[in-house]
C-alpha cells in the first residue's frame, strides 16, 4: 500500500471525514481490519483564514507548501489538499514537491462527465464560485459551471466560515442551501457540486433533488486508488 499524505485544518471538521471515509473505503476493499498507511499534516486554519479573506494568497501557499514538503519528507508517496479553496495555489504546492498532487476536481469533474451531468452547480466559498481555479479545471473537462447569485454566494459563503466550519449544522442554513439548489436547478443544473469540504456535513443526497458530487467523498475515492494503485 502506498501511504497518502493529507494536509488538513482547514478546517478539521473536514480533515475528520476525510480521515474517516479514506480508512472506510480501505477497509471495504481490503477487509475488516484493514486501514490507510497515511500522514496528517494539520494547519492551523486562523493564519490561512486570515491571509485569504487579505488577499495574501501568498502567505497561505508559503503554509501550504511547508506543510506538502513536511509530508514528502516524512514519507508520503501524494499529497491531497483538504479543500477546494486552498486549491487556487495547487500549482505552487505541486511545484515544491516531487510527490504527485492529487488535485480535488479530477475525480469530482470525472464524476460528473462518467454520469452524463454535463451542466453542474457549484457550491462553495466565495473563493472558489468566484474564481477561475476550480470551475476552469472543470470546464476543461467538458462541463458547464453555474454558481448562484451574488446574494446566494453571500449566503452559502457565510454559513460555511461561521457554521460548517465551526461544527455548527442548523437546519435553517440546510433550507437556504436547498433553496440555492432549486434556483440553479431552475437555471438548468442537472446535478450539484459540493465544492467545499465541509458542505457535506449539511447536504446529504436527501436533502437534495438533484445528484450531488461531493468532493470530499470522491477526493478521499482519489486517495485510496492512488494508496491501493487501483
Ligand atoms: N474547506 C473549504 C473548502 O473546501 C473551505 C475552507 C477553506 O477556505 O479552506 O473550500
Amino acid at each position: 500500500m502506498r501511504t497518502i499524505g493529507l494536509i488538513g485544518g482547514m478546517s478539521w471538521e473536514s480533515s475528520a471525514e476525510y480521515y474517516r471515509l479514506i480508512n472506510q473505503q480501505v477497509r471495504d476493499q481490503l477487509g475488516p481490519l484493514r486501514s490507510a498507511q497515511l500522514l496528517m499534516y494539520s494547519v492551523d486554519f486562523g493564519p490561512v483564514e486570515q491571509a485569504q479573506h487579505a488577499g495574501r494568497w501568498g502567505d497561505a501557499a508559503a503554509i501550504l507548501v511547508d506543510a506538502a514538503r513536511r509530508l514528502e519528507a516524512g514519507g508520503a508517496e501524494c499529497v491531497v489538499l483538504c479543500t477546494n479553496t486552498m486549491h487556487k495555489v495547487a500549482g505552487q504546492i505541486q511545484a515544491a514537491i516531487g510527490i504527485p498532487f492529487l488535485h480535488i476536481a479530477d475525480p469530482t469533474g470525472q464524476a460528473a462527465v462518467e454520469a452524463g451531468t454535463l451542466k453542474v452547480g457549484l457550491l462553495g466559498t466565495a473563493f472558489t464560485m468566484e474564481q477561475d481555479f476550480l470551475k476552469d479545471r472543470l470546464a476543461a473537462m467538458g462541463l458547464t459551471v453555474l454558481v448562484p447569485e451574488v446574494e446566494e454566494r453571500q449566503a452559502v459563503h457565510r454559513i460555511i466560515y461561521d457554521e460548517l466550519c465551526v461544527g455548527v449544522i442548523s437546519e435553517a442554513s440546510r433550507k437556504v442551501y436547498q433553496q440555492v439548489i432549486e434556483s440553479l436547478t431552475a437555471r438548468g443544473a442537472q446535478a450539484i457540486i459540493l465544492g467545499c469540504t465541509e458542505i457535506t456535513l449539511l447536504i446529504k443526497p436527501e436533502h437534495s433533488a438533484l445528484p450531488l458530487f461531493d468532493t470530499t467523498e470522491l477526493h478521499a475515492q482519489a486517495a485510496v486508488a492512488f494508496a491501493l494503485d487501483n
